[in-house]
C-alpha cells in the first residue's frame, strides 16, 4: 500500500515503468504512453488512452502531475528579441522564479530555479539577500520546463541552472532533473544544451564528473580571482577558498573540447581593474579551455554599487583579452522586469524567509 501519489515529472522512463509495475495491479503497460503524454503535452490523462475505468482510477490514485501556478508572468522588448519571467507558486504556496532569454537569432534559453531563494548570500544578489526558503525537488524543477513550455508557450533550445538558488546545493535534485530531462522517451534535450551554475560547490562538481554525462556544460560564477575580494562578495569562498575551486576544475575534464564557462558579474569600484583582470586570468590558465562571460551588474533593489558604463565594460574586457582570454559580454537582458542575472527574488518572497542557513 502506498500513500502519496508519485509526481510523474520527476521520473524517467524507465522508473515510471518500475513504479507503475509496483503500484498497479493492473494497466502498468501504458506507462510508456502515459510518460510521452506527460512529458510531449505537460498533460496526465490516462483516459484519453482508452484504459479501463478501474485503471485510470489505479493510475490517478499512484501518480499525478503537479505543474506550478503561473502567479504572473513579465516581459521586456530588447535587440536580440523578448525576455520574459514567471513567477509561478509551489503547492504550498512559495514563489520561485524562471526566466526566458533571447540569445539572438531566434534561439531562446530557459533559466530555472533550483530553489526558492538561496543560502549563499552572494552580496550583488537579490536571491541571496532572501535566503533559503527551501529546495526545490526534482519533480518542480523539471516542472518548471513543462509549464515553460506547454502552459506558457516558450519555446527554448537550451536550459541554464541559473535561476533562483544554487544547483549544487540541491544536487540529489539535480542529478535526478539531468537524466528526466536528457530521457530520449521524453523532453530529450541533449546534454550540450544544458548548463550547470555554480558559485563553486566542490563536493557538487566532483559529483557531476562522477555522473558521466561527458557532454554536460559547467559554468562558475567567478566573479573575483583573489580570495579577500571573492569571500567579501561571496560567502561560500570562505569555506572553498579559490585554490581549491581551481583544483576541482583542473580535474573537471569531461571531454577533450570542454570549455568551462566563467561569469563575471562587473561591479564598478569593486572587481573592475587591470589588476583583477590579471587574476582572473591567472586562476583561469591553468584550467585549460574557458570562455569569460562579463555580466554587467544590475543594479537591484538595494544596490551594492553602480551599473558599469560602456567605457568601463569594454575597458575591462579589453584587459581580459590582453591577458589571453577569451571573452564574450553578456547583453544585460530584462532589467525592468528584474529579470537580469542577479535580480530574480523579490521583496515579497524575502519577506516569506524562513531559514537562513550558511555552509
Ligand atoms: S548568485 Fe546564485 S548562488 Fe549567489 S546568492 Fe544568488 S542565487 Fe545564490
Amino acid at each position: 500500500m502506498h500513500d502519496a501519489p508519485l509526481d510523474l515529472c520527476g521520473l524517467t522512463a524507465a522508473q515510471l515503468a518500475d513504479a507503475a509495475r509496483e503500484r498497479l495491479p493492473v494497466g502498468h503497460g501504458v506507462a510508456r504512453k502515459i510518460y510521452k503524454q506527460v512529458m510531449h503535452s505537460g498533460s496526465f490523462e490516462p483516459e484519453a488512452l482508452g484504459l479501463r475505468q478501474t485503471s485510470v482510477e489505479a493510475w490517478r490514485a499512484a501518480f499525478r502531475l503537479q505543474l506550478p501556478r503561473v502567479v504572473r508572468t513579465l516581459s521586456e522588448a530588447a535587440e536580440t528579441g523578448m525576455t520574459a519571467k514567471a513567477v509561478l507558486a509551489t503547492h504550498d504556496g512559495l514563489e520561485y522564479e524562471c526566466v526566458l532569454l533571447p540569445m539572438g537569432r531566434g534561439r531562446q534559453t530557459l533559466c530555472v530555479s533550483s530553489q526558492v531563494g538561496c543560502k549563499m548570500g552572494c552580496q550583488f544578489c537579490e536571491t541571496g539577500r532572501m535566503g533559503l526558503l527551501r529546495s526545490l525537488s526534482a519533480a518542480e524543477i523539471v516542472a518548471e520546463l513543462l509549464v515553460a513550455r506547454y502552459v506558457l508557450g516558450w519555446e527554448f533550445r537550451n536550459v541554464v541552472f541559473m535561476g533562483m538558488g544554487e544547483a549544487l546545493d540541491n544536487a540529489d535534485a539535480l542529478v535526478q532533473v539531468l537524466h528526466v530531462i536528457t530521457d530520449p522517451v521524453g523532453l530529450g534535450m541533449s546534454q550540450e544544451r544544458i548548463t550547470v551554475c555554480t558559485v563553486g560547490r566542490i563536493d557538487g562538481i566532483e559529483r557531476l564528473r562522477t555522473l558521466g554525462m561527458k557532454r554536460l556544460n559547467l559554468s562558475i560564477s567567478l566573479n573575483a580571482a583573489n580570495d579577500t575580494l571573492r569571500s567579501e562578495l561571496m560567502p561560500v569562498n570562505r569555506k572553498l577558498p579559490l585554490a581549491q575551486l581551481q583544483a576541482a576544475l583542473m580535474r573537471y575534464r569531461p571531454r577533450a573540447n570542454f570549455v568551462l564557462g566563467v561569469n563575471y558579474c562587473l561591479l564598478p569600484g569593486k572587481n573592475d581593474t587591470q589588476q583583477h583582470a590579471r587574476e582572473v586570468a591567472e586562476f583561469c590558465r591553468p584550467i585549460g579551455r574557458v570562455m569569460v562571460n562579463v555580466i554587467p551588474y544590475n543594479p537591484g533593489s538595494l544596490p551594492i554599487t553602480r551599473a558599469a558604463t560602456e567605457d568601463e565594460i569594454e575597458t575591462f574586457i579589453g584587459w581580459l583579452r590582453d591577458e589571453g582570454l577569451p571573452v564574450r559580454r553578456r547583453i544585460t537582458k530584462g532589467q525592468s522586469v528584474m529579470a537580469a542575472c542577479g535580480q530574480l527574488g523579490n521583496v515579497e518572497l524575502r519577506r516569506k524567509r524562513s531559514l537562513t542557513q550558511s555552509i
